[in-house]
């Protein structure tokens, strides 16, 4: 048999050969494949196509800049206009007051920029062994080693022994914050470094934060000097129907991590938000201030960084965090709809990203498959989630057909379930 070049990611290959489904291209919120099928993109690829596909404007910014600067890095005393531009505008609209910017190419590059900030900065300051990471159950921030050593999704860690492959990480249940509590008397304040999460959990399921969660979380940091980390790659940039989740939570981290939404896929491009107070002693110590030692060969990369800028100029120009929010009202009124179908057994959203959870009578991964037929795509999650989480350029239409194909789906699968008892 002959197999494919391609070694698809988190795929088990013998399962996806001779099922792939290859996109040729793409706008506004369809996709065309090489068989000539049009697909809505009901999940905005990996959450973040969020303007759409196939913005002119956005290949035009990206071949200007390539004419002026292609590429130069931003080590040491190196930089360009576009990375000073994009920091500054992501100063001005952080939920951070007075943040620093770091650039890096992904989510999980600036995962591992953001947790080996949080034990540098400990380091810097005398409190050696402030190292442990606590993350949640049910977490994703991204699959480098940083983010698989504290991945709250077992089958993330499997296989690649049994310790993690960064030492110093413990999970916690998704919204227990008194198993932090527990966590911070067990292993003692003096050894953690931070506390991270995403302010709506999306590949664990779409869970949005329960009623005085993050409030207590907060609370037990300060009081034990633990950075608290947002990891807003999915929810930054408008998906929770604000710029950042953090301002719709009212959260206060002392790093935020970003990534997807900046470009909305365009490029890319990641990065970490950082409060004053991790930054000061790296910017304000003279000769004695102390090197963060990380940075990749495209942070501050000038074509990302100009498709950020873009971006963020089209979120804004065409309201689409303002529109995402109302997407959010429309979806939650469908998902309500849909919770009577006796194979729905919740569902949830947290900005216009919502998750419908089956009974065990039907398998997201069958609902998605059937969807993918009808022209809609959808993804399943943990816990027999199906994620729905279109562009912000969706029509109200288009979420009442989307959720409406899942629900034709659920009906022919009840249909075949009741005549299978029948006979
Ligand atoms: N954090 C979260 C919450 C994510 O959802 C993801 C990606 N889905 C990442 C981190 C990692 O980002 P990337 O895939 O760009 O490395």
């Amino acid at each position: 048999m002959t197999t494919p070049a391609l070694w698809s990611a988190q795929a088990h290959m013998p399962s996806v050969i001779g099922r792939q489904i290859n996109v040729v291209s793409a706008e506004g919120a369809y996709l065309t494949t090489d068989t000539g099928a049009r697909l809505f993109d009901g999940t905005a690829s990996l959450w973040y196509a969020n303007i759409g596909h196939g913005r002119e404007e956005m290949a035009q910014v990206a071949y200007e800049q390539m004419k002026t600067l292609e590429v130069y890095h931003v080590f040491g005393r190196y930089t360009n206009n576009r990375a000073i531009e994009l920091s500054e505008k992501l100063v001005s609209i952080a939920p951070i007051d007075d943040a620093k910017v770091i650039l890096n190419s992904g989510g999980s590059d600036s995962i591992d920029a953001a947790l080996k900030l949080a034990r540098r900065y400990w380091n810097h300051v005398g409190r050696t062994d402030k190292k442990v990471i606590v993350s949640r159950e049910g977490s994703y921030h991204g699959l480098h080693a940083y983010g698989t050593s504290i991945a709250g999704l077992d089958f993330n860690r499997e296989g690649y022994g049994t310790d993690s492959l960064v030492a110093g990480t413990e999970r916690v249940g998704m919204h227990d914050a008194a198993a932090f509590a527990a966590t911070i008397e067990r292993l003692g304040a003096e050894s953690i470094a931070a506390y991270i999460a995403e302010p709506v959990m999306g590949t664990g399921g779409v869970h949005p934060p329960q009623e005085g969660y993050f409030e207590e979380i907060q609370r037990l940091c300060r009081e034990n000097d633990i950075l608290f980390i947002a990891d807003e790659v999915i929810t930054g940039f408008g998906r929770t129907g604000e710029m950042f989740a953090s301002s719709r939570y009212k959260l206060q981290p002392d790093i935020i991590v970003f990534a997807k939404g900046v470009t909305s896929g365009y490029g890319a491009l990641g990065g970490t938000l950082v409060a004053p107070r991790v930054w000061h002693p790296f910017f304000e110590q003279g000769a004695d201030s102390p090197i963060y030692r990380h940075g990749t060969t495209y942070s501050g990369h000038p074509v990302t960084a100009a498709l950020a800028l873009k971006n963020l100029e089209i979120l804004e120009r065409e309201g689409l965090v303002a529109r995402s929010a109302e997407l959010e009202r429309v979806l939650a009124r469908e998902l309500k709809a849909i919770e009577s179908h006796d194979f729905v057994t919740s569902t949830r959203v947290g900005g216009f990203l919502g998750g419908i959870e089956l009974s065990s009578d039907v398998s997201a991964e069958f609902v998605t498959d059937q969807a993918i037929e009808q022209g809609f795509i959808t993804r399943p999650l943990r816990g027999n989630t199906v994620q729905i989480s279109p562009p912000f350029i969706t029509t109200d239409q288009e979420v009442r057909d989307l959720v409406g194909a899942v629900r034709r789906v659920l009906d022919a699968a009840k249909a075949k379930a009741s005549k299978a008892t029948a006979t």
